[in-house]
């Protein structure tokens, strides 16, 4: 149980995607009371798959959600999921088999509906302590009390708090109160634009194509291109995601301003003349996308030299949106969840420990997803001949290999937690027991 004098703190999430809402549960599980204060009208997510890897099911099921996501599901079939996860192919000619990876190291891995997900996490979060149309404009340390802090929203209230976790997703605003500047000041155009698409199966079918896409997830390399598919809803749909990356320039100096919008429609004749030297069988498929959306990929970049300020904190995007290619920027941010309730909930955590605790989630997550931020942006250029080695079998599945198993799906669920609560003896914040 958490020591009395956190009980009574009162602690604010801004923002309810996954991870605010994982983040919620998370601290609910260790008896904290927690609000959430979303800018949208309800929690949502937009209609397009996501991957999870066995460190976000372990998360899931010490939370208790993990058989919702099932249910909900998609009629998820993990054993078949777990085998060749990714089967990695040329985008060229006719398709022919690199290598299949399979992902499973400790955990199963499947594909879900983000919304399936989403409305899993919300069946486990007590409705009344989530308040909607609240879009946080600013976090303000109280000038009685710097410790305590106003947040502020767009409709002109206000709410006090003594933890302010911020999970307002890569355009943060509570990243501002962190870092001091404004957030938009560590958001960068990654150089990569990404068409999403779900598309029913039987229209994939019915287009005459080869490849069987319910069969597993699949991976289309190709120069400075790349198609990634997978199959969600019992593999009545597939969602495809196809990236084109323009490398003639450092990140960063892409001409795409900030503030350029980061989604605008797509054909799918622009879809289709984007893969013209792709083979027929995936020409075939995006043939299928009825409306897709061009997504500009934003990252968070430069990093953040904290995620933490005082008593705000920040996890998933707002901290280290990365570039998609790993699959694990969710994964990543219910890690962070998961170690920050474990902190904050922990019996030896009390308002005058807090914000050294707070210091040692930063360091232990912050090293951890800068990491995974960069092998993200590795594995984009090994999926598309930019690695040194081009598209040399061996040495990709190699690499692969290191940052899905040894580096995301390997590590322990209570593995962060650990060496958080090491540090914290160390440093005799903590008694050791
Ligand atoms: C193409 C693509 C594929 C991906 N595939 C995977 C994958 O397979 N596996 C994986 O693990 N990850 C994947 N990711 C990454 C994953 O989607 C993100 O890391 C994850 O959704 C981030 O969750 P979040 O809760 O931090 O942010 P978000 O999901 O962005 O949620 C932020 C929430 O905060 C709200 N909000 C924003 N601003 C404010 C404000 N000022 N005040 C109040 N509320 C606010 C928003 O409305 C939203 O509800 C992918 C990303 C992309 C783009």
């Amino acid at each position: 149980m958490p020591s009395e004098s956190t009980r009574t703190l009162k602690i604010v999430i801004v923002g309810g995607g996954v991870c605010g809402l994982a983040c919620a549960i998370a601290l609910n599980k260790q008896g904290l009371e927690v609000d959430i204060y979303e800018a949208a009208a309800k929690f949502g997510e937009i209609g397009a798959g996501i991957g999870i890897g066995g460190n976000t099911i372990a998360i899931l099921k010490a939370l208790g959600v993990y058989e919702d996501v099932l249910a909900r599901g998609d009629g998820v079939n993990p054993e078949r999921a777990q085998v060749g996860w990714v089967r990695f192919r040329y985008g060229a000619d006719d398709h022919a088999l690199v290598w299949d990876h399979s992902i499973g190291i400790g955990e199963k891995t499947f594909g879900v509906h983000r919304a399936s997900f989403l409305d899993a996490l919300v069946g486990h979060f007590d409705q009344t302590r989530a308040h909607f149309n609240k879009r946080c404009t600013a976090v303000i340390p109280l000038k009685s009390n710097p410790s305590r802090y106003e947040v502020t929203f767009a409709d002109g209230t206000s709410v006090e708090a003594d933890i302010v976790i911020g999970a307002d997703g890569i355009k943060s605003t509570v990243r501002g109160a962190v870092t001091g500047k404004d957030p938009l000041e560590n958001f960068s155009f990654s150089n990569t634009v990404a068409y999403r698409a779900l598309v029913p199966t039987s229209a994939v079918k019915s287009a005459g194509t080869k490849i069987d896409y319910t069969e597993a997830g699949f991976l289309f390399l190709g120069k400075n291109k790349h198609v990634t598919t997978y199959p969600i809803r019992s593999g009545s749909l597939i969602n495809i995601v196809a990236f084109v990356t323009d490398r003639t320039l450092p990140m960063g100096q892409a001409t795409l301003p900030p503030g350029a919008p980061q989604v605008v429609p797509a054909t799918t004749e622009e879809l289709v003349a984007e893969y013209m030297d792709f083979g027929e069988d995936v020409r075939k498929l995006l043939s299928c996308v009825p409306n897709a959306s061009r997504w500009n990929m934003f990252v968070v970049h430069p990093f953040l030299d904290s995620f933490v300020k005082g008593r705000v904190v920040l996890v998933g995007d707002s901290a280290h949106a990365m570039p998609v290619h790993l699959g694990a920027g969710a994964g990543q941010g219910l890690e962070d969840a998961y170690l920050l309730a474990r902190l904050i909930g922990h019996p030896q955590t009390t308002a005058d420990n807090l914000e050294d605790v707070l210091k040692i989630y930063d360091e232990v997550r912050r090293t951890r997803t800068q990491h995974i931020w960069h092998g993200s942006m590795r594995a984009g250029d090994i999926y598309e001949g930019a690695a040194e080695y081009g598209f040399s079998h061996d040495e990709m599945a190699k690499e692969l290999r290191y940052w899905w198993d040894e580096v995301i799906g390997n590590h322990k669920l209570d593995g962060d937690t650990e060496t958080a609560v090491g540090r914290l003896q160390e440093r005799g914040i903590f008694a050791v027991e």
